[in-house]
């Protein structure tokens, strides 16, 4: 058996590991020279050895198969990891910076606030089924029809709250709570207590020791070197013609038949390619999807004159914290992550100018006397490639698209962690991948 795999991220390798490792011949073309996708580790910008991530971040302790592909290379994780929370550890808020402890003071009832706004979504987790089938959710039409915004407007959170949600849905979802269905919400936190059930793990969050890009280096390294691949970097996937019998994929250079096709890319590439026979609903649901808009930003400068800890702001880099943290060194990286409408309109900028806004920004928050020494700014939105930073299921879409997205089509596969449980995740990408495989191997 053939197939073709489209796309080298996370996604891709691991259907490519799985078929390969089951004696398939695996031919895996990535449009770009790289692998990896939205994992991308930058190191050229910074001096004295630091880096920072332009996509994926955070391994949770629930990702127990980013864990699995971890311990198989030796990787290790930084620290104790980052226990996430509504209330980060400081804001500023105009032109004032408040820590912890000066918060309940300066708006009362702030945390309860928070707390009870969090409980009521957490309600919703708890009525799911089965978090890999939202759509059987007893409350499903109800809840899609509704976004995290309408959640948000219910509980009536006092200004500083609505704040730390709005930016929590920027940073989260990639995008503003009036475009996140409630249902999608509630499936996310479904899917990450059943994880936390089965496991009894603790909810932290860690960095990559050394940068997250060596996973999928480390992936395609051992995938690539089987007899039975063949990888083909700087190959754009341009059609796909599916028959009864096998599918032809072209590329600018030439046309491969396959006995089936992984499309391992997100779904804003999908939709740039021509593919035939795709039902209606499908072919919506692909030009449809919503996606995040994350712009990172991230700058270095000669000294940490900083707070501690992940902050939010009201101002245009919407969160800030210390990438570099557990790098050690005189030198330190601030990083933005910024979404929503904030990210969408960073997007517009060139990159020199995103540089350039953030790192005034950043000055003033912090009150930072000396200048930058390094910097990079990654807009996912304006990469063709990529579209968006994530998938998230607007208000009506889980209902609408999560079966059909997860529906083989003939010879076809959909891949990536727009069709995982666990959406927008590294660990999502890994399951889907895996997933994908699975099933054409069951054929
Ligand atoms: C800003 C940001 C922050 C994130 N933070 C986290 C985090 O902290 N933790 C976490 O777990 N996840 C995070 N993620 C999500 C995570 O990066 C993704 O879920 C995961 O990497 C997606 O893998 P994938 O294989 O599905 O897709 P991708 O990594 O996008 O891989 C798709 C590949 O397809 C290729 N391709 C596209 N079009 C074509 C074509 N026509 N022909 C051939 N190849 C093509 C692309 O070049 C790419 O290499 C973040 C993502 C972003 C953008």
């Amino acid at each position: 058996m053939r197939v073709v795999i489209v796309g080298a991220g996370l996604s891709g390798l691991s259907a490519a590991d799985s078929l390969s490792g089951a004696g398939v011949e695996v031919e895996l073309m990535e449009a770009g020279h790289r692998v990896g996708g939205r994992t991308r580790t930058v190191r050229d910008r910074f001096a004295h050895g630091q880096y920072a991530e332009s996509g994926a971040e955070w391994v949770d302790t629930t990702h127990w198969r980013m864990k699995e592909l971890m311990d198989r290379y030796g990787l290790g994780v930084h620290g104790e990891g980052m226990k996430w929370s509504a209330i980060r550890r400081w804001l500023f808020w105009g032109d004032r910076l408040l820590d912890e402890r000066e918060l309940p003071e300066w708006e009362r009832g702030l945390g309860e606030s928070v707390d009870a706004y969090e409980e009521s979504v957490d309600r919703h987790a708890e009525a799911m089924i089965d978090a890999s089938r939202p759509q059987d959710h007893p409350q499903a039409e109800e809840l899609d029809s509704l976004s995290l915004a309408d959640m948000m407007r219910r509980a009536g959170l006092s200004p500083a709250a609505s704040l730390f949600a709005r930016r929590n849905s920027q940073g989260e979802f990639g995008t503003e709570p009036e475009r996140v269905s409630l249902l999608f919400v509630a499936q996310q936190r479904a899917q990450e207590n059943e994880v936390l059930a089965r496991t009894g793990v603790q909810l932290r969050a860690h960095r990559v020791a050394g940068g997250v890009s060596a996973v999928a280096e480390s992936l395609a390294a051992e995938v690539i070197a089987r007899p039975n691949v063949r990888f083909r970097p700087s190959t754009e996937v341009r059609r796909i013609t599916p028959g009864a019998e096998s599918a032809l994929v072209t590329t600018g250079t030439d046309d491969v038949t396959a006995d089936f096709v992984v499309l391992a890319t997100p779904l804003r590439a999908v939709g740039r390619m021509e593919i035939e026979g795709l039902p209606p609903l499908l072919r919506e649901a692909i030009d449809r999807l919503g996606y995040g808009t994350i712009t990172k930003t991230a700058v270095q400068f000669p000294c940490r004159q900083w707070r501690p800890g992940y902050g939010t702001t009201t101002s245009v880099s919407q969160r800030l914290y210390d990438c570099s943290v557990e790098q050690g060194g005189a030198t330190g990286v601030l990083m933005s992550y910024c979404g929503g409408d904030g990210g969408d309109t960073l997007g517009g900028s060139t990159e020199k100018e995103r540089v350039e806004i953030i790192a005034t920004d950043m000055r003033k928050v912090h009150g930072i006397g000396v200048g930058p020494i390094g910097a990079f700014s990654r807009s996912w939105t304006s990469s063709g490639r990529y579209g968006g930073a994530y998938a998230v299921y607007e208000p009506g879409q889980v209902t609408r698209y999560w079966e059909v997205l997860r529906q083989p089509v003939g010879r076809l596969q959909l891949a990536g962690e727009h069709v995982a449980t666990c959406t927008g995740y590294m660990e999502g990408a890994v399951e889907s991948g895996r997933a994908a495989a699975e099933r054409i191997l069951a054929r």
